[in-house]
């Protein structure tokens, strides 16, 4: 709804005069997006019981899973996952990477090198198993004594650089806001949205991550709107960062966002499994309440 001042004053008036207004529909209206989103659910590895990796893949494609997320062990090892991949339906999506011990925003130049090739690496690796895009976390809180000034200066000038190269090898960099008990510098997803913005790069993207949205965000709705098209990953944890549905955390308000922005890619296990309970039982459940919670939204 827009009030301009003369709808305002008029408003004014009708109430001065004891009129009664005409109930507004709506407040606002948001535009449909442009293909309707999608729950595709995905796991890492490491929430997933099982001694090998084909062993977790198998019981990943019968609980329904679409998707799996992998670490950095991947890099080197392509073939390998490819291989244990190709007999199920599911796609590899994000890599978690991680920060590289802060590299990438030290005040030692050498280190900063060091950093970018090893990121240019995931990347790679990223691209040969069609990944989403390489999860990267500037810097944890013991990592850099940067202000945050000085590190979103640093990667608005040297991620475009990072951003062509990740779309020449057919992947993205997927940056991670966390909560302020892990990091202080990145904790809001529009704060990632207004970065990837400034670096402007199909390749430089971002993600967000239920768990620490919980702890830094008044809205995941809210969150994941000013995210929008720049959002290409999607972590999933309760507020204790077990298993959604293992507590009281509702995931409504966040899969409303996602429905708003037409979300199309993955939405991924990064969370432990309640103490006493079995995973067997507990993530073929889990599974269950996330449909009925997407269902509702
Ligand atoms: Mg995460």
């Amino acid at each position: 709804m827009q009030v301009n001042r003369r709808a305002f004053l008029a408003g004014g008036a009708a109430a001065a005069a004891g009129l009664t207004m005409l109930p507004q529909s709506r407040a606002v209206d948001i535009p449909l997006p442009a293909q309707e989103a999608v729950l595709k659910l995905s796991s890492q590895l490491g929430v997933i019981p099982g001694g090998s990796l084909e062993e977790k893949l198998d019981k990943m494609q019968g609980w329904g899973f679409d998707g799996v997320e992998v670490g950095g062990d991947v890099i080197g090892n392509e073939q390998k996952y490819l291989d244990a991949i190709a007999n199920t339906d599911m796609q590899y999506n994000a890599i978690c990477w991680g920060s590289c011990n802060g590299d990438l925003v030290s005040d030692d130049a050498e280190r900063r090198k060091r950093g970018v090739d090893k990121l240019k690496q995931a990347l790679e690796s990223a691209g040969k198993i069609k990944s989403t895009g390489v999860i990267y976390v500037p810097a944890f809180i013991p990592e850099t004594n940067r202000t945050n000034q000085e590190i979103r200066q640093l990667l608005v000038e040297t991620f475009p650089a990072i951003g062509e190269f990740a779309v020449s090898v057919g992947s993205r960099v997927l940056f991670e806001p966390l909560n302020r008990n892990e990091a202080f510098f990145l904790r809001q997803l529009a704060d990632a949205a207004s970065i990837c913005r400034d670096i402007n790069s199909p390749g430089v993207q971002m993600m967000g991550d239920f768990y620490h949205m919980y702890i830094e965000e008044t809205s995941d709705l809210g969150a994941f709107l000013s995210a929008g098209s720049y959002l290409h990953h999607v972590h999933l944890a309760s507020r204790i960062r077990v298993l959604p549905g293992q507590d009281e955390r509702s995931f409504v308000d966040g899969f409303r966002g996602l429905k708003l922005i037409g979300y199309q890619d993955y939405c991924s296990f990064e969370c432990g499994c309640k103490e006493g309970t079995d995973r067997h039982e507990e993530i073929p459940k889990s599974l269950e309440f996330l449909r009925e919670q997407w269902a509702q939204a």
